[in-house]
């Protein structure tokens, strides 16, 4: 990885170079009438409608690869002939400005899915393969445990990662393109103090942390303790709204519906993102429901999370954005619930 040092100053030629991109970044939505703000990610076209100094966003950035609603494919039809048209809907390139590392990390989880596995979303890759990431360094929140997933730094997955060291940005490059961008922005080699600057940081970061999960063999809890009495008590608060799904940066759960004209001359086909939380999520064709009682669908989401995804990929499906905590009108929280089933375990729930 290469290291460069960005004045603050110059934050803006760099948000200029991006301009043969669509901009979207972190913005003001809303305030509650308490003042706090409610931020989300939306096109940018002025520097200084950018956030970065952003705590969280109600939705992830997953709602501009995995849309809520998304045309897959139209038919029409003529004669004897029908013709199908396929458009993965990526139109521009995208440049996100001030990504959080436990959102990039929540991309990275959804390729593994979405783009290497057995049967590839090609609507998703697509819009991937043409988006250049800023990520932005955070701080921690009361409702924030990625650092109990592993996700509260990250790796790869984006283009250059900035770090606020003061009247600078520590800025890691990992692609070329990051790196003939940076060329024009006016950036320095780091000095042994940026090193100290940006370790002192980290360290910062380490210690804001104020909600945390013991994920210490978690599957394994998870399959002794699937009969356990506590998912029928958060099943009984659980509204089955799929809130938390929807606000989530890596739940993908999806549904396909088709729609045919009336004359039958065309069709469309569309993806509608789903929650496996729903009511009907699990009923088949014939009426049959497999998980009819609102704690089977709860504990499926937990399982599928921390258990499914960590025996297929070796890192769990959940990346502690605390977002689904935050959204939930019932108040269930993925930390309590670790903890309420970690304490039936030890058998003092
Ligand atoms: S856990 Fe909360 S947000 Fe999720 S479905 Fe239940 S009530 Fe809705
Ligand atoms: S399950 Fe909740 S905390 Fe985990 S990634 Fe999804 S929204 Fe964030």
């Amino acid at each position: 990885m290469l290291f460069k040092v960005l004045p603050k100053y110059r934050l803006q030629a760099l948000f200029d170079a991006l301009s043969s991109r669509r901009i979207i970044g972190p913005v003001e939505k809303a305030r509650r009438p308490d003042g706090e703000v409610l931020y989300g990610f939306d096109a940018i076209c002025r520097f200084e409608d950018l956030r970065l100094d952003y705590t969280t966003t109600t939705h992830s950035p997953k709602k501009f690869f995995l849309p809520h609603r998304e045309v897959l494919a139209t038919f029409s039809l003529s004669g004897t002939t029908w013709e199908k048209m396929v458009d993965d809907n990526a139109y521009l390139p995208v440049a996100f400005f001030g990504m959080h590392a436990c959102d990039i990390n929540a991309l990275n989880k959804l390729d593994k899915v979405m783009i290497d596995s057995s049967y590839p979303n090609p609507y998703y890759a697509a819009k991937r393969r043409s988006t250049f990431i800023i990520g932005i360094d955070c701080v921690p929140q009361p409702q924030c445990f990625c650092r109990s997933m592993g996700a509260d730094t990250v790796l790869h997955g984006f283009d250059m990662f900035l770090t606020d060291i003061g009247g600078d940005y520590f800025v890691e490059v990992q692609s070329a393109e990051a790196y003939e961008l940076l060329k024009g922005a006016g950036t320095r080699d780091p000095s042994s103090h940026d090193h100290a600057l940006f370790m002192k940081k980290g360290d910062m970061k380490k210690a804001g942390f104020s909600c945390q999960v013991d994920a210490t063999d978690l599957t394994k809890i998870l399959d002794m303790e699937f009969q356990a009495e506590v998912w029928l008590d958060w099943g009984k608060k659980c509204l089955s709204c799929g809130t938390c799904a929807n606000v989530c940066p890596t739940c993908y759960c999806y549904g396909v519906q088709e729609y045919v004209d009336l004359d039958l001359r065309g069709a469309l086909k569309e993806m509608h993102l789903y929650s496996c939380n729903l009511i009907d999520f699990a009923e088949v064709a014939g009426g049959h429901n497999f998980r009819p009682e609102s704690h089977t669908r709860l504990k499926y989401r937990f399982y599928h999370k921390h258990r499914g995804f960590v025996e297929a990929f070796e890192a769990s499906l959940c990346v502690g954005c605390g977002r689904c905590g935050t959204a939930c009108l019932a108040g269930i929280t993925v930390p309590e619930v670790i903890a309420s089933v970690r304490r039936e375990a030890q058998g003092d729930a």
